[in-house]
């Protein structure tokens, strides 16, 4: 399984457009030891012909331009096969709308997300201009389904949506009851080698479930969104807290990190990770205990191959 990071940003990328938090301004700067990100998405291969992405960032254009296995082969032509949602946020879904032209799509995602997307969005319109333009393949939680080309062939690779704590995407928030649908990790495996990719990019808290997903994992991609709980409240950029928006921060006692070193997976990456993170600056004493701890910190260009 080959694995390519597309984008390794939290929503907003970075640097974000309206922050001037000391890593956005830094980087504008060049006083920070640290790279732009864009926001989160992921592509993975078994053959490096056919590609998933997981999530569909608002920057999947220039994301698809970076990567030249995900160039067209014809006149007509996208060797990408499906793309994978893991909640409703524009960040991971706003690419969608942007892949316009007239081509078939598959979208794996589930129910809630799907109704989440299609439903009163009269910009989905445009994905609506030939029967078949999109092919919804449903996701059930904690049940696998094999990942299919768009011409319906298997890939090899087989995923599982799993339940993990998150909330409903913000222009959601009072139309839909909280559902567990909303938010789910993937837990991705590749039959031929039974190489085993759990991929978690937003979860609130360490459940049961969230445990079993990351279990005799190959590769973890997991939540690098913030370090701290206060990280916006505390500087006074957001009255949240990370928990508030469904964020296990990486540090501290109950955080991510601990959780994440006890794993015997070969590659454990934090992913997602929001602009105001001490992670994004290598020289940081977090960036150094995320190291310390056989942890990798994502960026875009990143590849990893099972
Ligand atoms: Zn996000
Ligand atoms: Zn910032």
């Amino acid at each position: 399984m080959r694995i390519r990071v597309l984008g390794s940003a939290a929503g907003g990328g970075f640097p974000q457009w309206n922050c001037g938090c000391p890593n956005c301004r830094g980087i504008r700067e060049g006083t920070v030891a640290a790279v732009a990100r864009s926001q989160e998405s992921v592509a993975v291969s078994t053959d490096r012909q056919g590609w998933f992405l997981l999530n569909a960032s608002p920057e999947i254009r220039a994301q698809i331009e970076s990567f030249p296995p995900l160039h067209p082969r014809d006149r007509r032509h996208s060797p990408i096969q499906a793309l994978l949602l893991t909640n409703g946020d524009l960040d991971h879904c706003l690419g969608l709308l942007s892949l316009r032209e007239s081509h078939p799509l598959a979208v794996y995602a589930t129910e809630r997300v799907r109704v989440g997307f299609t439903e009163r969005n009269v910009l989905y319109r445009t994905l609506e201009r030939f029967p078949g333009q999109v092919t919804w393949r449903i996701l059930k939680l904690g049940r696998e389904e094999a990942l299919l080309g768009v011409d319906g062939r298997e890939s090899g690779l087989v995923v599982e949506a799993v339940p993990v704590p998150g909330k409903p995407p913000v222009h959601l928030e009072g139309l839909m009851p909280p559902d567990p649908e909303d938010n789910v990790g993937f837990r991705i495996r590749e039959e031929a080698t039974r190489r085993v990719l759990p991929y978690v990019s937003g979860v609130g808290a360490l459940t049961e479930s969230v445990r079993q997903a990351l279990e005799g994992a190959d590769c973890v991609f997991f939540d690098g969104t913030f370090w701290s709980s206060d990280e916006l409240s505390g500087p006074g950029l957001m009255a949240k807290t990370a928990e508030d928006l469904a964020h296990l921060p990486i540090g501290g006692e109950d955080g991510s990190l601990q959780a994440l070193v006890r794993l015997s997976a070969r590659r454990r990456v934090y992913i997602h990770i929001n602009n105001t993170n001490p992670i994004l600056r290598e020289d940081s004493a977090e960036h150094r205990a995320v190291e310390a701890a056989g942890c990798e910190v994502a960026f875009d260009g990143m590849e990893v191959t099972l």
